[in-house]
């Protein structure tokens, strides 16, 4: 009887400790699960760069912070490296020359991008504007706004002096030499450039890494939000800052917008910003604010600013953007909104 009983207390004993253990692995489990399933955590860095405020929200196994840093270091690298009115910048070192200038493999093909964007949109975009720019005065971000609006000859005198036609490309040799005293401008695609460039450094060290960065509205996306969900970006209504006309879902690629409200003065009751219209030196015309999603946020920055030099042209944009790869988005003159077909995609939330 004893010898049974002290057998059963044995077997009993081993059941409690098989339950006790299998319970311990089951929660083990269930903690560990739960864990790498839990949403990733995001970083967020924003600070001064590009002339603007900018902004990285950034989820990486390999660590957000620091791929946040390096991502903002690349930035301000291409800032600093395009920057006109940095005089020890690769666009200073052209514009004060007048003979060719032996440049980088990335500065050629910047260059080479900005010039065929230049091609693909009628002129509407033009890396060259730097004379007529500083002629309106929208060359210095950092002072106060123009106030004064130039004279027609003065406007005649810049447009000699400007224009795409005077930039020269040399690919065997790999140089450029700007003529009739023009200067470069690539305020209309830089900050394109330094979105992509921080996606490309983020991807380099993770290429599973989601988030954001953003300059001054412009966005280009990482990946998507916890690994699944689009981030939806608000289209500013260009007359009225805290509210949005359109929102878009995006899980990759870029947009950018280019509103008339960025930077302007203003002159019996005419508006007068920083987008001018290389065919008639003055301020374009027509639109009041373009967005263009895109692969990448070169196309999106560049055919923004062109879409917005078209405004009036609206067939032009519709047909031949989405050859490109944009997406456009359009708020005329008289606040009415046009779309490409295309960009219905984005509009909606998936
Ligand atoms: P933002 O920089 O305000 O987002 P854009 O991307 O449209 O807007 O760039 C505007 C800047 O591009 C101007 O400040 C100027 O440096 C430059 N720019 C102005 N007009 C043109 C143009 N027709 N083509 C290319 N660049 C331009
Ligand atoms: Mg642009």
């Amino acid at each position: 009887m004893w010898k049974k009983d002290s057998k059963n207390v044995v077997k009993l004993d081993r059941r409690i400790l098989l339950v006790g253990v299998s319970l311990v692995v089951v929660l083990l489990i269930v903690f560990l699960t739960s864990f790498f399933k839990a949403p990733p955590s995001y970083y967020e860095m924003g600070g001064f760069t590009l002339g603007t405020y900018c902004r990285i929200v950034v989820s990486s196994k390999k660590g957000s912070k620091v791929l946040a840093q390096v991502m903002f270091n690349e930035l301000e690298r291409v800032y600093k490296k395009y920057n006109p009115n940095d005089p020890s910048s690769v666009v200073s070192k052209i514009n004060n020359s007048n003979d060719w200038i032996d440049i980088d493999e990335e500065t050629f093909v910047l260059l080479d991008a900005a010039v065929r964007f230049s091609r693909l949109t009628d002129g509407a975009f033009d890396p060259a504007l730097g004379e007529l720019i500083r002629l309106w005065g929208f060359d210095k971000i950092a002072e106060k706004l123009p106030s004064r609006v130039p004279s027609s000859e003065e406007i005649g005198e810049a447009l000699k002096r400007s224009g795409v036609d005077k930039l020269e490309l040399d690919s065997q040799r790999r140089r450029v030499r700007l003529i009739d005293g023009a200067k470069l401008d690539l305020g209309g695609i830089a900050k394109g450039y330094a979105l992509d460039r921080a996606y490309q450094v983020a991807k380099e060290v993770d290429k599973d890494c989601t988030g954001f960065v953003e300059a001054g509205g412009d966005i280009r996306i990482l990946g998507p939000k916890f690994g699944s969900r689009p981030w939806v970006v608000g289209v500013r209504d260009p007359r009225k800052s805290d509210s949005a006309i359109a929102y878009l879902y995006l899980t990759s690629g870029a947009v950018a917008t280019s509103g008339d409200y960025e930077r302007y003065f203003e002159v019996g009751g005419v508006r007068y910003h920083h987008i001018l219209d290389p065919k008639t030196g003055f301020p374009a015309r027509g639109a009041i604010s373009v967005t263009v999603v895109a692969d990448n946020a070169v196309t999106a920055d560049a055919l923004s600013t062109a879409g917005f030099v078209m405004g009036a042209q609206w067939e032009y944009v519709v047909l031949e953007f989405p050859k490109f790869g944009g997406s456009v988005l359009m708020v005329t003159e008289d606040g009415s909104i046009r779309r490409s077909p295309t960009m219905v995609v984005y509009e909606q939330a998936r």
